[in-house]
């Protein structure tokens, strides 16, 4: 395969090696929050909403006694959502060793902080590494094949190279079995673009977040066929301060059919609101979760401010070509 890397490759290695670390320190250290200090949070109404649309998506496409791979689970902020729809096996793995330590001790029901509960009804493995840097095959090769693959607020870290971005793809394909499903949430570089365009300068945002490009943006390479390693620095209040990169969705997709995907659908935050907020199921989980006040589309209780960080997210959901297995 073509190096896309060219000559610069040792040098592009090791600042990409480097970026990844500083994500994964980014994460490591962010320690668990109270649940008086989650709910004082600026942007607690945005990560209700962000909850309630991964549970949409897990409550879309998760069948009872699913296989799940949960590539880049943090801190195990979905198990609970898993455990909802009755899957029979979980493997999350995260690159921040402090996450999946945190992800552990969740799992394992002691020092629960968000509630008490009974234990979690499957069996899980969890695991520390580079998602976007290994190849996952051989190292779950007992584990897949996986009937469903979530990867949620975290895709867009394997796009620093083309080889990472191919890594997580072809990771994801070989451990889905066919007709597996790919959900996922990243933020929509269509918005973010659109959004650099409108500002002066190379910043944006808002009083509860901002994006930096550190250098000109180029339109070409956006457009481009080769589109990695497109780098800005996103700050979101009580959440985030990483380096993250573009993800073009129209060579996302393209990407995704090398390795088999089919797409389903990808819609911004903003749309998938409205489309699953017609559901009365979900207007009643919106409700439990108390992001949008009593389930109104006035947004309510979510800040204008949130509700246009909302705006930068979109969701995906990928099918792997192939007919499921009858037996
Ligand atoms: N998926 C979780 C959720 O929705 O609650 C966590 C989302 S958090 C915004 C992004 C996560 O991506 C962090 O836990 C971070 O450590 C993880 N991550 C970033 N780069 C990664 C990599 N190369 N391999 C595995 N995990 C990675």
């Amino acid at each position: 395969r073509h190096d896309p890397q060219g000559g610069a490759h040792f040098l592009e290695d090791e600042s990409t090696k480097n970026f990844a670390r500083k994500v994964a320190d980014h994460y490591s250290a962010r320690s668990n929050q109270t649940l008086e200090e989650r709910e004082a949070s600026p942007i607690i109404h945005l990560k209700k909403l962000n909850n309630w649309i991964k549970s949409v998506l897990i409550q879309l496409y998760a069948r009872r006694g699913d296989a799940v791979l949960d590539l880049a689970c943090g801190k195990g902020g979905d198990l609970i959502k898993w455990d909802k729809a009755k899957i029979g096996y979980y493997v999350g793995i995260d690159i921040a060793e402090g996450s999946i330590k945190d992800c552990r001790t969740r799992y394992n029901g002691d020092a629960d902080h968000h509630q008490r509960r009974k234990k979690f009804t499957f069996p899980a493995r969890l695991i520390c590494g580079d998602c976007y840097e290994v190849r996952l095959d051989k190292v779950l090769a007992d584990d897949a094949p996986f009937d469903i693959c979530s990867c949620q607020f975290a895709l867009h870290y394997s796009w620093s190279t083309e080889a990472r971005a191919r890594q997580a793809l072809a990771n994801v394909s070989a451990l889905l079995r066919p007709g597996g499903i790919f959900i996922g949430t990243m933020p929509d570089a269509n918005v973010i673009v659109k959004k650099l365009k409108e500002a002066e300068g190379l910043t944006f945002g808002n009083s509860v977040y901002w994006v930096r490009f550190d250098e000109e943006f180029s339109e070409k390479k956006f457009k481009s066929s080769s589109p990695f390693g497109i780098k800005y620095t996103f700050h979101l209040e009580d959440a985030v301060d990483c380096p993250e990169w573009i993800v073009p969705f129209h060579v996302f997709k393209s990407l995704a059919e090398e390795y088999d995907f089919e797409l389903v659908f990808a819609k911004n935050s903003h749309e998938f609101v409205h489309e699953y907020m017609k559901k009365p199921e979900f207007v009643e989980l919106m409700r439990r979760l108390g992001a949008l006040g009593d389930g109104n589309q006035d947004h309510s209780t979510l800040s204008a401010d949130e509700w246009e960080a909302a705006y930068l997210y979109m969701s995906f959901v990928l099918r792997k070509r192939g007919q499921p297995d009858k037996s």
